[in-house]
């Protein structure tokens, strides 16, 4: 805006006025980040410990004093789509273990399917975590890059059985994952959100992902085989210059590490007795970074630590945390920051409302069901049976028609054949 000029000026002074303006503008303006520097609020949508679970988990989640079912892609991207309504400015992001580890309806396609819903919630940013890695960096570029796994003997397992599968659309970033040979990064160490704030005003966020330096203690040697893990403090203090240099205002670390409280209430912000292995890290980082996204330990919590939120969304799909940060954006400082977790619950009479992003993602469940049931149902009960009784999981596979949707009606699904006919009519739709 040119301001009005009034009083004693000449038209002649009041179009260099205007020119002065416009030239200033041509190398200022479209760039400046905050003119007044007025408070500006961005919401984080974070998950953690995905673990490929499309359908709801089999067990139930204490919900204050009840035992709900929570869960499930649908009803996952249904909470996500709700709180970016809540807030234009924001970003969906994770901590890690996304993949591995994951019930047969994702680990039967070598979890391309969690990776696309994913896309289809709109992730943008994760850490990797250790699960990441279970077979191995090669796998794990071709995650997000996309290809096809070359065929497996013996496998029942497949890939690209829709056609090339396109990879993640969402950055996996990782500061301290180094390529032992070359001693540089395999994934980037960070990356920059740039929200247009209208008038020529920007908020640029920085995002750092890190995973936790035991990750070899974890995962099979061929997994992590030419990889080096390097302490997650000094790696994600490294990373701040550059984000710093690209103009990143404030900063968010997604770390797959994680602690533990002694609070009941899943979404206690009272945070007793917090520990674990994120504490030293958290204490040693930077005092830029605002916000502590974390994981693997697959608990909730809410917490503040020397004044830096550090959140966990359990693992499962079960949870997400609803994260606010308000910033002045010319000087970075956060002025203040709140967080609450959001229970997918998707007990009968809380099915997905039809929005956009939930009725893609069921769409997509709809397809790899059809497809699993055609091409490689039987293989895959025999495979989830073995499953069951190896590991005492829960087999998500055997009903999975009705469970995406009516987890409670399984059983009687299975006995009532009007009921199957049901079900199956909804799925078809
Ligand atoms: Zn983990």
């Amino acid at each position: 805006m040119v301001p009005a000029l009034s009083g004693p000026w000449s038209e002649s002074v009041r179009s260099s006025a205007l020119l002065l303006v416009v030239a200033l503008c041509v190398s200022g303006c479209a760039m400046r980040t905050g003119s007044n520097d007025s408070p500006v609020t961005f919401k984080l949508i974070a998950i953690n410990d995905f673990h490929g679970q499309l359908t709801p988990p089999a067990s139930p989640t204490r919900i204050d004093s009840s035992s709900l079912s929570t869960g499930g892609v649908a009803y996952l991207a249904t909470v996500v789509e709700q709180l970016e309504a809540k807030g234009p400015v924001h970003a969906v992001v994770a901590a890690g273990d996304l993949i591995g580890a994951s019930p047969l309806e994702s680990a039967l396609f070598h979890d391309e399917p969690a990776i696309e819903a994913m896309n289809v919630i709109g992730l943008e940013y994760s850490a990797v975590g250790n699960h990441e890695f279970d077979e191995g960096v090669t796998e794990l570029r071709r995650m997000q890059l996309g290809g096809c796994h070359p065929p497996v003997a013996q496998s029942t397992e497949q890939s690209c059985g829709r056609g090339r599968f396109a990879g993640a659309r969402f950055s996996y970033l990782a500061a301290n994952v180094l390529d032992a040979t070359t001693g540089t990064n395999v994934f980037p160490a960070s990356a920059v959100k740039t929200f247009e704030l209208g008038s020529g005003r920007a908020l640029k966020v920085g995002f750092i992902g890190a995973v936790l330096r035991g990750t070899p203690d974890i995962v099979v040697a061929s997994g992590v085989r030419n990889l080096r893990f390097t302490d997650e403090a000094d790696a994600v203090n490294a990373a701040v210059p550059a984000l710093r240099k690209q103009g990143a205002q404030v900063i968010v670390l997604l770390i797959h590490e994680g602690g533990a409280t002694a609070a009941a209430a899943f979404d206690d912000r009272t945070c007793p007795d917090l520990r674990g292995a994120i504490l030293p890290i958290v204490d040693r980082l930077d005092p830029s970074i605002a916000v502590i996204v974390s994981g693997h330990t697959h608990n909730t919590y809410i917490c503040r630590r020397n004044g830096r939120l550090l959140t966990s969304a359990g693992s499962q799909g079960r949870f997400v945390t609803d994260i606010d940060v308000t910033v002045e954006p010319d000087s970075g400082r956060v002025i203040g920051s709140a967080a609450r977790q959001v229970a997918v619950v998707n007990e009968p009479g809380t099915e997905p409302p039809a929005g956009p992003v939930s009725s893609r993602v069921a769409q997509r469940n709809g397809a790899i069901d059809r497809e699993f049931l055609q091409r490689r149902g039987r293989a895959a009960h025999r495979a989830c049976d073995r499953r069951d009784r190896l590991t005492g999981y829960a087999c998500t596979v055997g009903g999975w028609r009705v469970r995406t949707w009516r987890p409670h009606r399984r059983r009687s699904t299975r006995r009532d054949p009007r009921a199957r006919r049901m079900a199956a009519r909804r799925w078809r739709s």
